[in-house]
């Protein structure tokens, strides 16, 4: 085949590359090597995603900027649900055609986004359900602060008092680490003063337990860590979460022992409260011999239940005996509820059902209305 007769290669997004990466094109095209860092400043400080706008850049690189780089973000909004709690569920599309799902949760002081790593998960953990729908890709860092601005624009058209975010958690689909280099690029884009500028205290990266990553991540980036560790006993966490059997507790134990959490608020658990499997005091005792000599704080959440599984949440009194066992022991564990149950808020569930529905057939299609009309006509 000719070079010329080659199909094109699809081109990067210009906020794919790491810093690295930028000053080694900037010096292969000399053109001035901190051009990377004024790309950024206009598509994630003043959202100029069209470089022919870029004032501050000379005439060549800007021509030679819009001819190498792909500028749209490729993120379209597909759905939004607002939950009566204030936060929005967004279902965004990529350019490929593929659907996951970010929460925007405003408050008073602040905004709070929720955002994908990935599009569904290998990690598998049985109380998940993205956890069920498996792999699909990987998001790229653009794909991940893109849906940061796609947030911000959903709380603009609302009209809402406060837009911009100011902390970001990776708690909705996919699991960052195993998404390692996209995600790392797209913390220094949040909170580089170049990008998007968030404090490094207001970023959360939330692993299920990938040692080697975790321990990359404590020499790479100054955010915060949060682990979803859901059990303290190695019998039960492995069956709720297989990762748990290649990372075994007592190494990863071992590995949060050593982490720099230095200025970093200590780690963060996350523990989904589930009706008789990790909610007895025996579990609580467990826990807080699990945190021994770590600085910690645990979130306790009950279990947002969704169709197909068997798993419920934990009665209101267990979480409060649960939280009480560790208050005493001078371990704050407050209660979070998931933002927007009222919309299928919990990680995976709108993506779920979107990809339910794009796999239905004409006739499985028409059966479901006909049950949705059953429904709608009969008494309640
Ligand atoms: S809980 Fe997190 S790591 Fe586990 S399957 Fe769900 S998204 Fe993946």
């Amino acid at each position: 085949m000719s070079l010329s007769s080659m199909p094109e290669q699809p081109k990067v997004h210009a906020l794919n590359w790491s810093r690295e990466r930028w000053e080694l094109w900037c010096r292969e095209n000399k053109l001035p090597r901190f051009l990377g860092k004024q790309v950024q400043k206009w598509m994630l400080q003043k959202s100029c995603f069209d470089p022919e706008l870029f004032s501050d850049v000379s005439k060549a690189g800007r021509e030679l900027l819009k001819s190498s780089f792909q500028w749209d973000i490729g993120l379209t909004v597909s759905q939004t649900l607002a939950s009566a709690d204030g936060s929005e569920k967004i279902l965004f599309r990529t350019h490929d055609g593929k659907y996951a799902e970010c929460v925007v949760m405003p408050t008073e002081n602040r905004v709070t986004m929720c955002v994908s790593s990935q599009v569904g998960c290998r990690m598998a953990c049985t109380f998940c359900q993205t956890g069920k729908i498996g792999f699909t890709r990987h998001l790229t860092a653009a794909e991940i602060v893109g849906q940061i601005l796609l947030g911000q624009r959903v709380l603009e058209d609302r009209g809402a008092p406060r837009t911009r975010v100011t902390n970001v958690v990776f708690m909705g689909m996919g699991e960052p680490l195993d998404n390692y280099d996209e995600v790392v690029n797209a913390c220094r884009h949040m909170i580089s003063s170049d990008g998007l500028g968030l404090s490094k205290h207001k970023v959360t990266v939330s692993t299920c337990g990938l040692i080697p990553e975790i321990e990359r991540l404590g020499r790479d980036l100054p955010v915060r860590l949060a682990i979803s560790l859901h059990s303290p006993d190695q019998e039960s966490r492995s069956k709720m979460m297989p990762v748990n059997r290649r990372y075994p507790l007592a190494d990863l134990k071992e590995t949060l022992l050593r982490y720099p959490v230095g200025n970093r608020h200590g780690i963060t658990f996350e523990y989904v409260m589930i009706d008789g499997v990790n909610d007895s005091l025996a579990h609580a005792k467990k826990l807080v011999k699990f945190l021994h000599g770590l600085k910690a704080k645990v979130n306790l959440i009950p279990m947002n239940e969704h169709p197909g599984s068997p798993m419920k949440e934990s009665a209101a009194e267990r979480v409060s005996d649960f939280q009480k066992y560790l208050a005493v022991r001078s371990i704050p564990a407050p209660v979070r509820y998931s933002k927007g149950q009222d919309v299928s808020a919990a990680c995976g569930q709108l993506a779920t059902k979107k990809r339910d529905e794009l796999n239905q057939t004409p006739r499985s299609v028409a059966l479901t209305r006909r049950r949705e009309l059953i429904a709608e006509s009969t008494p309640r």
